[in-house]
């Protein structure tokens, strides 16, 4: 641990020494609220100031923040570890009596759910402060080979691609259940993560950056975060530094461009950069702004396959698999052609637990043709929910006028409170049952979830009527184009919907 505390301490003191070369002048109140040109400036209110200041702690408090960061690495590597080493529990177990069952509730049903919404509520802070998969690159990465950052790595499919294999993979493991496929999902990530520090970057994060199943998930759902570090972009030009001073650096780990940082997609609020060049401010905003005034200048069309093949999809069809009587439909008719054509290895347990789920002790096990049909059925869906949808998203965009790819991946972002909604959802029914399973039955769960449900569909529609207010002009036609853009854009949402629909309301 010496050499651990010691590289805190040095951490620590050069982000100390860069804090307190952009110190407490923006603290002045005054100088908070851009009044208009030669106006006086208004005062700023408390919650701005109060704001500022959570910023600048962060910045001050590296060292505390890393203090929490390796805390949560051994709770983390506790809880991954501990459930390999005692038997499975019985039926009798307990949450409180059984670790196995502990470790359960906790990844599943708190820590999961809980980092979902607190990034749509605070933005990535999960990302910055507390993520032990991503401490664990950054401080592998200081002291590891420092490698460039090889160009494949910047293919922008790998986190799609890595967030659908490890959501079909958990699946066919029973990752929710047994100990082993934590081990190899959760434990290998972080390995990996440790890994791709000791040789790429140096002080950086480019595991989180490029590689991360979940960034995906996380840039998406930051876009809805009211608060976000913002760049004064005016401040940032106008800034001279003193004369005679040294120039002055921020290490921002997963390599945001601050200087031109127009959302918290990117950001993991670590704060480092918090009054940077007098031009870096931790402030609130409305939770619509990043997307409807910032998604449409940059088109991301990975954003718009990861939100609605993976998480709408490929999320959708893996809450949904178990209780569907089309999958019940699929097995049904592969295990009667196995039977028919004599491929008997098809319907027996012959796969080991770390590809299909073996456990006969449990009573639970699953043959290959249930991994078949298990893959293809949420393929499947995925397929059907997200051709569906965007075949409205693209009719919205032609209702606007001339086809414009931008404008089509721009409209699809007003999806993202619905996909955030449902995977938030899909990921606390598992809360839900461990709670059942333990004789704690939670009151008014079907009226929350259709209260949530019904909001996350009318805050989409919301988006979809302001971002088509971007596209639309200012002319005659305006009206009616975004009244039918809305229009085709709701009945992308009703895809969304029904499918969660369907998994909480008529399973
Ligand atoms: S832009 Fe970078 S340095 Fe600034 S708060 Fe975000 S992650 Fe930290």
């Amino acid at each position: 641990m010496a050499s651990l505390d010691a590289a805190f301490d040095n951490r620590d003191r050069s982000a100390n020494r860069v804090g307190r070369r952009y110190p407490l002048q923006h603290l002045d109140p005054h100088r908070l609220a851009p009044g208009a040109p030669g106006a006086a400036p208004k005062a700023a209110r408390p919650i701005d100031v109060a704001l500022r200041r959570i910023g600048e702690w962060l910045r001050d408090h590296q060292r505390a923040i890393h203090i929490a960061q390796w805390s949560v690495l051994f709770f983390y590597m506790a809880l991954i570890v501990v459930p390999t080493l005692v038997p499975l529990p019985e039926r009798t177990s307990h949450i409180w009596s059984h670790v196995t069952l502990l470790a359960q509730f906790t990844f599943w049903g708190i820590w999961w759910p809980g980092v979902l919404l607190s990034t749509v509520l605070v933005g990535r802070v999960w990302c910055g402060l507390l993520c032990p998969e991503g401490s664990l690159s950054e401080r592998a990465s200081r002291h590891g080979f420092g490698l460039a950052t090889p160009r494949l790595f910047m293919w922008k499919g790998w986190p799609i691609l890595a967030f659908i294999v490890t959501t079909i993979y958990g699946q066919m493991t029973s990752v929710y259940q047994y100990p082993l496929p934590v081990v190899i999902i959760l434990g290998g990530s972080t390995v990996l993560a440790a890994g791709i520090g000791l040789l790429y970057g140096r002080d950086k994060r480019v595991w989180c950056r490029f590689l991360c199943p979940v960034s995906g998930v996380f840039r998406l759902l930051a876009k809805l975060a009211p608060l976000h570090f913002r760049t004064d972009q005016q401040a940032w030009r106008r800034y001279r530094r003193a004369p005679g001073t040294a120039k002055e650096t921020v290490n921002c780990a997963p390599m945001v461009p601050i200087g031109v940082m127009r959302g918290a997609s990117d950001c993991h609020m670590c704060g480092r950069c918090s009054g940077f060049r007098d031009a870096i401010v931790l402030e609130r905003r409305s939770p619509n702004h990043e997307i409807v005034h910032v998604a449409g200048a940059e088109p991301k069309p990975w954003e718009t396959v990861m939100l609605v093949v993976a998480l709408m999809g490929v999320a959708t069809g893996a809450f949904l698999w178990t209780t569907s009587d089309v999958f019940i439909a699929i097995k049904q008719t592969l295990a009667e052609w196995a039977v028919a054509h004599d491929a008997m290895w098809l319907i027996q347990p012959v796969l080991p637990w770390w590809i299909l789920t073996n456990y006969p002790d449990q009573h639970d096990v699953m043959v290959p043709a249930d991994g078949i049909t298990l893959i293809v059925f949420v393929l499947g869906t995925a397929a059907v929910i997200a051709c569906s949808a965007l075949a409205a998203l693209a009719l919205a965009t032609r209702a606007l006028g001339r086809w414009r790819s931008a404008r089509f991946h721009h409209l699809a972002q007003c999806l993202i409170p619905l996909g955030a909604c449902g995977v938030f959802l899909g990921l606390s029914a598992l809360t839900i049952t461990m709670l059942r399973a333990e004789g704690f039955d939670p009151p008014f769960v079907p009226e929350g979830r259709a209260l949530l449900l019904a909001g996350a569909a009318l805050w989409c529609m919301v988006l979809a009527w302001q971002i088509t207010g971007v596209h639309a002009g200012t002319h005659a036609r305006a009206l009616p184009r975004r009244l039918a853009a809305t229009a085709a854009a709701s009945l992308a949402v009703a895809v969304g919907l029904t499918s969660w629909v369907s998994l909480f309301f008529m399973g």
